[in-house]
């Protein structure tokens, strides 16, 4: 036998994507900080995107209930939890024709990115994301075949429609619609929503509106569906990963045209086979009790605790966040370098941030706040004394 596993395997060989190809930087930075705390360094992590929170013992529950379920299920998702979502978003979105058939079950709402960009993109067909950007889009587009056109959102966060409608060409093929928004915490409001419906509309442009954190707001958020879309044309992407502090159980879903979820089902039949059973039934206790989620309270107070301590560090600035729990903090009196910076305060301090470059946009740090508080207070009193 001639196989040696451990050689250098061929680059040449591979998909020419796989040379900028890299890590989600907000996971590694996180892998990196969990082994810092593993070799014993006191490290306070505002860089995760994930509400520190126990699995409900309702979830848990069924969970155990069906523990033993074992088979294969179908690739749309079990027919409870699709019809449990259907409900739920027809009642939220105010959409009666939201139905199980609109519905399909995915292993968290990345995979409901990439199975939508699949579906939709042919190679150079176009996407616009705004920056800042969370960072997986770009990287989908690109592995889909796809072209990204990226739009500087406004100092305020908000949708620049005179940049959008000038991004427009005949290759758009879809604009990625995230709000409240990672990394800034925006909520745009109805009337920007209804003027992006307007231009889509017209050119017949698919909006994909990930919606993950649409349960966590602290003001009010329009519905995606109340802002004029074509349905023909939307297709919202969604989760229990930051609604439910789900995360490691990967369970989502998207809501799209049906003849699309069709589609969709098929790429899911042959990259994944079904979402796992235990998720599912997850999904199915998330989705019957599923509005705002129980820590909404307990974030709203973090988020005061945030913006207090912030509002005392004169070389740092920010827009209140709307909704997510997330504050994308201004550096730009210190500098634009925030890599440099961000590196600089975990070195200094112990205290993680995302630095704004990860989502295309220098000058900034992204400070994740669903922490205990007594870590949060911790962080920003050695984040006020390294700023002074
Ligand atoms: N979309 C946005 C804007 C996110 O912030 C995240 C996770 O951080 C995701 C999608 C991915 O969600 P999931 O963990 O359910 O795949």
């Amino acid at each position: 036998m001639n196989i040696k596993p451990n050689n250098p395997a061929p680059h040449h060989n591979w998909n020419r994507l796989m040379t900028d190809l890299q890590e989600s930087p907000t996971l590694a930075l996180n892998n990196q900080i969990k082994q810092m705390s593993a070799a014993g360094k006191k490290v306070y992590n505002l860089t995760a995107g994930e509400p520190d929170y126990p699995v409900s013992p309702e979830i848990k529950k069924n969970v155990i209930a069906n523990i033993d379920e074992n088979r294969y299920a179908p690739s749309a998702g079990l027919p409870h939890l699709r019809s449990a979502i259907a409900k739920n978003c027809a009642s939220w979105y105010a959409a009666d024709w939201i139905k199980t058939d609109n519905t399909i079950i995915t292993a968290g709402v990345k995979p409901a990115l990439y199975t939508t960009l699949l579906s939709l993109l042919n190679s150079g067909d176009e996407v616009i994301i705004l920056t800042p950007a969370w960072v997986s889009y770009s990287h989908m587009i690109e592995l889909c075949g796809g072209k990204c056109v990226y739009v500087s959102l406004s100092k305020k966060f908000d949708i620049d429609i005179d940049a959008l409608e000038k991004a427009i060409t005949p290759r758009t093929k879809a604009i990625i619609i995230n709000s409240p928004h990672n990394p800034t915490g925006a909520v745009f409001g109805t009337n920007t929503l209804r003027k992006v419906a307007l231009l889509t509309n017209r050119h017949k442009i698919y909006i994909i509106a990930d919606n993950i954190y649409d349960r966590i707001t602290y003001v009010p958020c329009p519905k995606i569906t109340d802002c004029g879309f074509d349905t023909n044309y939307l297709i919202i992407t969604n989760g229990f990963s930051k609604s439910h502090a789900l995360m490691g159980w990967r369970i989502g879903y998207i809501i799209a045209p049906s003849d699309l979820i069709v589609k969709i089902v098929a790429i899911t039949s042959h990259i994944l086979g079904n979402t796992a059973l235990p998720s599912q039934y997850a999904g199915i206790t998330a989705a019957e009790n599923y509005d705002a989620p129980s820590f909404l309270p307990e974030l709203t107070v973090k988020r005061s605790i945030v913006a207090n301590a912030l509002d005392a560090m004169p070389k740092l600035s920010y827009n209140m966040p709307g909704g997510a729990f997330y504050f994308f903090v201004n550096i730009q009196k210190i500098t634009k370098d925030s890599n440099a910076w961000c590196e600089q305060l975990l070195r200094e301090t112990g205290v993680a941030l995302v630095p704004g470059e990860a989502f295309l946009a220098p000058g900034y740090a992204r400070l994740s706040y669903p922490v205990s508080q007594i870590i949060l207070e911790n962080a920003l009193n050695k984040i006020a004394g390294f700023t002074k």
